[in-house]
């Protein structure tokens, strides 16, 4: 049968219906989906030297044949396994060691050849070739390559999934150029084609680096198009300007509890003025965690309200909506703040049915409505909007925040919010002509959290503080790295918490389980070990992503209600819950998580005048983690904090992860922003000559395609 890209992956051999599960969660279907699962790293076996040739540490591949293998226990380790065998080829004779794998007896009998690829090692008397992989020889999937390593899920294994993409390779042929054929020549890309074929199997190191760049300008490119043809759209539409009325606003602000700090003021006044123009604003607000932007956007509100006009406010979470609101509600006393979100509609303090909602919209009775993507789902028909805040803007896709803004008409005034701390020029590359106001301040009387590096050794004492914290009523967050262990013997493991305890102590007891089973730092182990030893008396939530939405929003509820006094979740906390009586933080496995991400984890506490801690339990000693860890101790400001994670993250940091701030491409990190700069230029000038793309309709149909697709967990 002829391959094709879009071809079923059942369709090759050995995938049943179990893989093509597991595949399915990792979003492919076919066998162009295959191709488009790119590889995160690669481990380098395209050294094939003779035996005679080879050295210590180094990466190879060597064909040889089995001259003998046999199992032993280890002399040390009771529990270990050791697998020798005498490889051999015309120049000599070469060592190899597997543990607890005695079954390759079974494979690799003697007489036999087979490529085998690993690291060489001369710590175990004479040089050895360490837990090798092994196939036919001139197979070249595993070994004598730069070998692809892939995420995966389910029970899929790098050596299936690696067979997989090798035979669906002929498939790349089919993907068709998309890039305008003058970009390709001048600046030197592979072809797309090309591209797909030799990221899975690249045939030497500069034609990869080559590759890798053209796939990541890939990314960039599509992401500035997409600003870029909003902001031709926008372009051509007038706003409604909301002429400013002092008095009102001197009001508004003398109305409130507390003092504005300057640079509150002074945002507010920026955003009010912009407000005031013909041209539609696009005005991003940064400001670090706590530092005060919702009473900032409130006035903004207030302001376009009391000039007679209504406006929007999308939030990421349901959680952060309804918080939101009820913010929102306590500085407008007098305006009628509305709540949409998937499961829940309100107006004020008043819950009631979606519709009776939607009839108040209709009828322009509502302010303000705050609300999910809820409010920008098909059929949802909103009331015509002077002013449109987006919170946390940069977990919208730019498709997202722009269907707020509609089409038509005049165009609503834009006020992006985000406590990620993104420096001015990187702001200013990746969202294109906008505006931005920081607030580098904090309200007056905020605490510093005290922050500590505990050693994984240590952390019992960390445990002993928590259990009196909630004892004296206030609220902990424990966050893990995982949601479930690990089994291989790479993962990350729990600390072997704690020392010393003796066996009646309730805290040791507890935790001796995890680490002593080796499990990982899990959201669902460690939940169920605190749960059922220290804070027995106590309610623990546990909290994940793979939760359901609504399971998540009633846990966290939960726990804002002071129903639940620890949550132990993964990173999903980070964004914006405020539960001022939380007073204590700790992060399991701190070493995983990059500066930035550990400052927005810390920011969930310290919310209110009671003093808070932030523990950062590392099991890592090396000197690149506590350096990073050591930033967090001594500084508080998330400006200085993104910037000196730029620095350690540098630029040696090929393929992505996590970053906050920076889109999550597939490919593309923070350290490529001299190429999306330059894919800005291009886009900005291809979209000057030809604003509808007319000229390139591969490249149109793209840039809509991904118009679509929804970022949102
Ligand atoms: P964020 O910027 O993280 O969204 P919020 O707007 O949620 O911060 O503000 C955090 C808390 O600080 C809120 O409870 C808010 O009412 C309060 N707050 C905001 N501005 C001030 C101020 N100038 N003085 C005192 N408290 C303030
Ligand atoms: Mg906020």
């Amino acid at each position: 049968m002829a391959l094709h890209r879009s071809t079923s992956v059942t369709a090759l051999s050995g995938v049943g219906p179990t893989a093509a599960a597991d595949l399915r969660n990792l979003g492919i279907i076919s066998l162009g989906d295959l191709l488009m699962h790119l590889p995160f790293r690669y481990d380098d076996y395209s050294h094939t030297p003779n035996i005679a040739d080879i050295r210590p540490d180094q990466a190879v591949t060597v064909t040889a044949r089995v001259r003998s293998i046999a199992t032993h226990p280890s002399k040390t380790n009771p529990h270990l396994k050791i697998t020798e065998a005498m490889l051999e080829d015309d120049t000599g004779t070469l060592k190899a060691m597997w543990f607890n794998q005695p079954f390759l007896e079974k494979v690799l009998k003697p007489g036999t050849n087979w490529a085998f690829a690993g690291k060489t090692d001369a710590k175990f008397g004479g040089l050895s070739l360490m837990n090798p992989v092994h196939e036919p020889p001139g197979m070249n999937i595993q070994t004598g390559r730069m070998v692809p390593v892939y995420g995966l899920a389910g029970s899929l294994t790098q050596n299936r999934l690696r067979r997989m993409i090798v035979a669906a390779l002929p498939v790349a042929a089919e993907f068709e150029e998309w890039l305008p054929s003058h970009l390709v020549k001048t600046e030197n890309f592979p072809s797309l084609a090309e591209a797909l074929h030799a990221i899975h199997a690249p045939p030497s190191p500069v034609v990869l680096t080559r590759t890798i760049e053209r796939l990541k300008f890939d990314e960039l490119f599509l992401h500035q198009l997409m600003f870029a043809a909003v902001r031709e759209q926008c372009k051509m539409r007038p706003a409604h300007p909301l002429p400013i009325d002092e008095s009102f606003l001197k009001a508004f602000v003398a109305s409130l509890p507390f003092t504005l700090t300057n640079a509150q003021r002074r945002a507010a006044w920026e955003i009010i003025q912009d407000c005031a123009k013909f041209v539609p604003m696009n005005r991003l607000l940064e400001g670090d965690v706590g530092s005060g932007k919702s009473v900032v956007a409130a006035m903004a509100i207030a302001h376009a309200v009391h000039r007679g006009e209504k406006a929007a406010y999308l939030a990421p979470t349901e959680i952060l909506a309804e918080q939101q609101q009820a913010a929102l509600q306590k500085f407008l006393p007098d305006l009628a703040v509305g709540l949409l979100t998937g499961n829940r509609a309100r107006i004020g303090s008043i819950d009631m049915p979606r519709n009776k909602l939607l009839v108040a919209l209709a009828a322009e009775n509502i302010h303000c409505l705050v609300g999910t993507h809820a409010l920008i789902q098909d059929g949802l028909k909103l009331p015509h909007l002077s002013l449109v805040v987006v919170d946390e803007q940069h977990r919208f896709g730019v498709q997202q925040r722009h269907t707020l803004l509609g089409t038509e008409g005049e165009a609503p005034h834009l006020l992006s919010m985000t406590a990620t701390p993104i420096p001015r020029s990187l702001a200013l590359t990746l969202y294109g002509d906008l505006d931005i106001s920081i607030l580098h301040e904090y309200p007056k009387g905020r605490k510093l959290i005290v922050t500590k590096i505990v050693p994984e050794l240590q952390a019992k004492a960390v445990w002993s503080h928590v259990l009196d914290e909630v004892k004296k009523g206030r609220q902990a967050y424990i966050v893990c790295p995982l949601i479930e262990s690990e089994p291989s013997s790479s993962a990350w493991r729990a600390p072997p918490l704690p020392g010393g305890a003796s066996p009646d102590d309730s805290i040791g007891r507890g935790l001796r389980g995890v680490g002593g089973r080796g499990g990982s730092a899990s959201v669902t182990e460690l939940g169920k070990t605190l749960k059922a030893g220290p804070f027995k008396d106590y309610e623990v939530g546990i909290l994940h992503g793979k939760l359901k939405s609504d399971e998540k929003t009633s846990l966290l509820c939960r726990f804002r209600d002071g129903e639940v006094d620890i949550l132990v979740s993964t990173t999903v906390v980070e964004v914006g819950v405020d539960v001022p009586n939380a007073t204590v933080m700790v992060v399991v496995g701190a070493e995983r998580f990059g500066l930035a991400q550990l400052h927005q984890l810390r920011g969930r506490v310290g919310r209110s005048d009671l003093s808070s801690f932030c523990y950062l339990v590392s099991q890592d000693a090396s000197r690149a983690s506590s350096e990073r860890l050591s930033a967090l101790v001594d500084c508080n400001d998330g400006f200085v904090l993104a910037e000196k994670d730029l620095q350690l993250r540098g630029s040696g940091n090929v393929f992505g992860d996590a970053q906050s701030g920076f889109p999550d491409f597939k490919l593309a990190t923070i350290a490529d922003i001299p190429l999306m700069k330059r894919a800005r230029d291009i886009a900005q000038r291809l979209c000057v000559d030809d604003p509808r793309l007319e000229g390139h309709p591969l490249l149109a149909a793209r840039v809509h395609s991904s118009f679509e697709q929804v970022h949102l967990e």
